[in-house]
């Protein structure tokens, strides 16, 4: 299973594929991916299945736009579907979020957002997430950022998740706990690669920051990255040079 992300100012959909086929060695039983176009319009695509299946479903599509996150799923709770495949989309619409991992307390909390209104369109423990943050968002009136920290607070489990709001297409946000994930960095800030290791992101940059445990990115284009610890206190992004032998990935 894997995570992929790309903002910047190339076409993202082809960085994203090329990045979940480097990532299938991982294993996985569907795939999906979502972009935001140049009207911030939303496009998700998802299949079961290889990424080969998603490639046709997507291309059937629109498939342009400068941001986007992908996801290859290895189901925990809910079979391999459509339906469950990643991104998963909140109520609102706006927000989408792909997730490795297993959200321990999704049960209750799933319950306490089906009492607030909220309505579930898949049967697994990820989509809590989504809507949770929705749920935060709307209800205090406060920016994705905020939100997500908030939401991972009330989270116990293991999670890698990328999130991207189509109000606020100039951002892309990533957090992580006991799933791993990398920032590809470049010099002037004007793109931001995403994945659960550097084997997507070495062919676009060597400058990789890796996320440490409970800690939460904020890719924003023209400025550097901002990576926060989920308690809330800032820490320095530390930029490693890595040294990936780009002709053993072919
Ligand atoms: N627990 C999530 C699910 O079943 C994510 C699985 C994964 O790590 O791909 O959808």
């Amino acid at each position: 299973c894997g995570i992929v992300g790309y903002i910047g100012k190339r076409q993202a959909y082809p960085i994203l594929i090329k990045g979940l086929k480097r990532l299938e060695y991982r294993g996985y039983d569907s795939a999906g991916v979502a972009l935001i176009n140049e009207n911030n319009d939303l496009g998700v695509y998802k299949a079961k299945g290889k990424v080969s299946v998603l490639e046709a479903v997507a291309e059937k599509g629109d498939t342009t736009g400068c941001m986007g996150i992908a996801h290859t799923r290895w189901a925990t709770h809910g079979v391999p579907s459509e339906a469950n495949a990643h991104p998963h989309v909140s109520q609102s619409g706006n927000l989408t979020l792909v997730h490795n991992g297993i959200i321990e307390n999704y049960a209750t909390l799933r319950e306490q957002l089906i009492e607030r209104g909220y309505q579930f369109k898949s049967e697994t423990d990820t989509e809590v997430l989504v809507q949770l943050i929705d749920y935060i968002m709307t209800t205090n009136d406060v920016n994705l950022a905020t939100a997500v920290r908030s939401a991972l607070n009330q989270v116990f489990g293991a999670y890698a998740i990328a999130v991207i709001d189509s109000r606020h297409p100039e951002q892309l946000i990533a957090a992580r706990k006991s799933s791993p994930l990398a920032v590809g960095v470049v010099e002037d800030n004007s793109e931001f690669f995403l994945a659960s290791d550097a084997s997507p992101i070495a062919e676009y940059t060597m400058q990789i920051v890796y996320l440490n445990d409970e800690e939460m990115a904020i890719m924003e284009c023209g400025k550097p990255l901002q990576v926060f610890k989920l308690n809330g206190e800032a820490t320095d992004a530390v930029v490693k040079e890595v040294d990936v032998d780009l002709s053993m990935l072919d």
